[in-house]
């Protein structure tokens, strides 16, 4: 098959979060399984053209807007080590900008957001027709790539480079759905027809991700307990009835971890190596993390890590109020996130009376959260909703057992025989779930095994692409 991925961030290239792991990896298995791929985003500043020797294709595409005609100017490369190829859309007006989706000066949105990636949707279908290319699968993931399927059920009907294409629309989170005034429509070129309650309109505004849902031939999320949930009105973000309708195209597949890059083994940006059979250079880690945070260096106490965008859905409240109590008890805290204002400025302030029993970091720190992930013994993840979630999948491989909140992905991923569970999101049940944790890892030998337990666990990619594949085949035939 013939499977083109677009998305609007990949890893190595540029990545906000679990989106850009995915799509680093994904293609790469379903390649290694036989198949044709390739991959397209945006070209944003972030993307170093010179470290992955971007270079200029010959293709040049128009798309029209409203009241112009926007210009993309396509470049290539290939996702490193392999010949895998990734075309980049360059169009500076739409995405040579200080960061992908917001202003960092103003925390919001660019105004401009569904502009520009209706711009890039419709150059991407306009690249791969100036490739000579006839996908079998075209593979869409969240909103800003949600116009995709919707454009080939309309304005691309008929057009024989789609002729025997499967469109395939993946969710990584529902609490992205790329919803803007009405005004927006004709950024899209749709025809206003398609403003109605069963398509592209949501409460009087358009809703992209909304186009998604409609328009593709299958849907998927990132597990399968998300897949149910989000067919509820609890999860389904005023979007579970449409959910509902299409559930039969629709199907949770668990993401996987590229162990390349997630493996205490051959991990270079850790201090010292290790793997479930010898765990003294995980005792390096911590001792290093320890050091590198300014906090005491002491084997006997627990360090607890967390890293993730500082944002209501990661439970960041919880922690916030269960602060004194859990600074009262035998542990360390290292944190790593950037998000929302407001938390990083509380978090800041409740740490500077703990110097050397909480490290928060804010910022976006690759390095760093490779060696929170080596140099921690337990790792919080108190989601109040966890589309897949993936730091307690390389967790699990780097030894540090996942105290999380049984929601969404972490229900797929995490049980008591690998960590710790809670139910409901509340700040007392958090606080006895990390005591029950401390608890055990006094048990010294009880606590390796259960790490060990954790590190040989297999959520390779291999599985979770065959799975895809199965999908892309089952719905093709
Ligand atoms: P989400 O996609 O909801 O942000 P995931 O758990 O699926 O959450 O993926 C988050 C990814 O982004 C992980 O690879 C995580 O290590 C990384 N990450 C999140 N915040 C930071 C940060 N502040 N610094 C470095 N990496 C981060």
């Amino acid at each position: 098959m013939n499977v083109v991925y677009v998305s609007p961030e990949i890893e190595p290239f540029a990545r906000t979060g679990g989106l850009g792991d995915v799509l680093g990896a994904l293609p790469r298995s379903v390649a290694k399984l036989g198949h044709k791929v390739c991959l397209f985003m945006p070209l944003y500043k972030q993307v170093n053209r010179k470290e992955f020797s971007l270079s200029p294709t010959k293709i040049t595409v128009a798309v029209p807007m409203p009241n112009k005609t926007s210009i993309g100017l396509v470049y290539s490369s290939c996702m490193p080590d392999t010949r895998i190829p990734v075309y980049f859309i360059e169009n500076a007006e739409y995405f040579e900008r200080a960061e992908p989706y917001k202003d960092p000066a103003t925390g919001l949105d660019y105004k401009d957001n569904c502009e520009r990636f209706a711009f890039f949707s419709r150059a991407v279908l306009e690249t791969i027709k100036a490739l000579g290319q006839t996908p079998d699968v075209l593979h869409a993931n969240d909103w800003q790539s949600a116009l995709v399927p919707a454009y080939l059920k309309t304005i691309y009907q008929g057009d024989t480079s789609f002729r025997n294409t499967l469109t395939v629309f993946t969710v990584h989170n529902l609490a992205y759905q790329g919803l803007f005034p009405k005004e927006d429509m004709p950024l899209t070129g749709l025809d206003w027809s398609y403003f109605n309650w069963k398509q592209l309109e949501y409460h009087g505004k358009l809703n992209v991700l909304k186009a998604g849902l409609v328009f593709s031939d299958l849907i998927t999320t990132v597990s399968r307990r998300y897949a149910q949930e989000i067919q509820t009105q609890e999860f389904g973000r005023g979007l579970e009835g449409v959910l509902q309708e299409h559930s039969k195209d629709l199907f949770g597949i668990v993401n996987g971890v590229d162990y390349n890059t997630w493996n205490p083994d051959k991990d270079k940006l850790i201090p010292s190596r290790y793997g479930p059979k010898n765990l003294k250079g995980k005792r390096t880690c911590k001792r290093h993390l320890q050091k590198k945070c300014g906090l005491k260096e002491r084997e006997d106490v627990p360090v607890i890590g967390w890293i993730g965008r500082l944002a209501e859905q990661k439970g960041v409240d919880l922690l916030l109020e269960g602060w004194e109590e859990l600074m009262g008890l035998d542990l360390e805290l290292v944190l790593l996130g950037k998000g929302d204002q407001p938390y990083e400025e509380a978090l800041k302030s409740r740490a500077s009376r703990y110097p050397e029993k909480a490290s928060i970091n804010i910022g976006f720190d690759n390095r760093l959260s490779h060696e929170i992930e080596a140099g921690s013994d337990m790792f919080l993840m108190p989601s109040k909703f966890e589309p897949c979630g993936l730091n307690q999948l390389y967790s699990l491989k780097y030894g540090t057992v996942p105290i999380v909140r049984h929601t969404g992905g972490l229900v797929d991923t995490v049980d008591e025989q690998v960590g710790f569970t809670f139910n409901s999101s509340n700040t007392p049940e958090m606080i006895s779930t990390i005591k029950r944790a401390l608890e055990a890892y006094r048990n010294t030998a009880q606590w390796t095994e259960l790490v060990r337990r954790g590190m040989l666990q297999d959520w390779s990619w291999d599985k979770s692409a065959r799975e895809y594949v199965e999908l892309y085949q089952r719905k093709r035939v």
